[in-house]
């Protein structure tokens, strides 16, 4: 029989690629987000235009790339965060999969403006259109990197049809500004929706970002935690019993600065509120979780929401003794009636 197998030219294995890691303008926003992030950049500016059909924008003041890389970077597993099988038991950034670039361009336009600090006054500009480039010439930038990512699924009907109303597809791409801006609070953040602004947020510390964002309220309803032994540092907030919901509301893991998803430490923390809160009640949280890379694999899934723990039964144990302890040293009274 003949041979019929055959590989995929790149620009189809990219759109395949960009199914998992771009479900939505969030998930590019996501992206970019991370990547001014990783580029070391001070302050960042998100512009949305449409929820984000439109128009993706960020703005960083980050490292920037050279003239080759500004076009590497749209190749699939092209990344400058790794460089062998090694280095992924050691990550320090938020990428190293190299392949959110090159998703993104096999599925929308996108226009990229960057310059480093050492190339004077001119930069380049590159124009690509589903995964083939259009275009690239010097231009005057700032250092940095202007990133912008148009018309997503333009060439995926049954996605964009798929796409929600803008009041949703606004609150994704808040969700995921929020959890980067808070995973980041020495990073300046503002976000552009539709010509008017959304968030102004100056560099400061974890507490001022989370009122900031959350409002001046805030503020009184959090209880610090902290507390480091060999393997895992915890710092962060919890928020006070009384305001604990029945909704799932603002709960936030990070580990290692990156926002995670884990219904089994959120359930330690709902633990560490026995006898505070009634059952089927959510507290809020703000938590930091810092833990040896080595420790722990973020490679499960493309979006990174999803982490594996060594040892998740004894991160379990500490959040929970730890919160609990935060809880008893902040003299919260427990909520006895619970008819009110
Ligand atoms: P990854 O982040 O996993 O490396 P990406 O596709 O997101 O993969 O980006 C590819 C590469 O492009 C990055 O490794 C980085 O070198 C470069 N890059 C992307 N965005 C920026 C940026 N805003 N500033 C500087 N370099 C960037
Ligand atoms: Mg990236």
């Amino acid at each position: 029989m003949a041979d019929i197998i055959q590989l995929l030219p790149d620009h189809v294995a990219n759109q395949i690629a960009a199914g998992e890691v771009v479900q939505r303008p969030a998930s590019v926003v996501k992206e970019l987000l991370e990547n001014a992030i990783d580029a070391k950049a001070e302050s960042i500016t998100l512009v949305i235009k449409d929820a984000g059909k439109t128009l993706v924008q960020v703005i960083d003041d980050g490292a920037g790339m050279s003239v080759t890389d500004a076009r590497l970077c749209f190749e699939r597993h092209a990344t400058s965060k790794i460089k062998s099988a090694e280095d992924l038991f050691s990550i320090n950034t938020k990428g190293f999969r190299g392949e959110a670039l090159a998703s993104i361009a096999a599925i929308a336009h996108v226009e990229l403006k960057t310059r480093t600090e050492d190339s004077s006054e001119v930069g380049t500009k590159i124009a690509i259109e589903g995964s083939e480039v259009i275009s690239q010439e010097p231009a005057v930038v700032q250092k940095g990197t202007t990133i912008s990512v148009k018309n997503l699924f333009y060439n995926i009907p049954a996605r964009r049809n798929f796409l929600k109303s803008n009041t949703v597809e606004i609150r994704h791409i808040i969700d995921e500004f929020h959890r980067v801006a808070l995973a980041h609070p020495n990073v300046a953040f503002t976000m552009i929706n539709n010509g008017s602004d959304v968030f102004q947020l100056p560099a400061s510390n974890s507490r001022q970002r989370i009122v900031n964002i959350f409002g001046t309220k805030t503020n009184e309803k959090l209880v610090p935690v902290s507390e480091e032994t060999e393997i895992l540092k915890i710092s962060g907030f919890v928020v006070k019993p009384d305001f604990a919901r029945k909704s799932r509301g603002e709960q936030f893991f990070f580990v290692n600065d990156r926002f995670i998803k884990s219904s089994y430490l959120h359930h330690a923390v709902v633990a560490s509120f026995e006898g505070l809160i009634k059952d089927g009640m959510n507290p809020g949280y703000f938590l930091f979780l810092d833990v040896d890379p080595k420790t722990i694999d973020i490679n499960i899934h493309p979006t990174k929401t999803e982490i594996k723990f060594d040892d998740e039964h004894s991160m379990y144990a500490m959040l929970r003794s730890t919160i609990k302890h935060s809880l008893g040293q902040f003299s919260i009274a427990p909520v006895l009636d619970f008819n009110k």
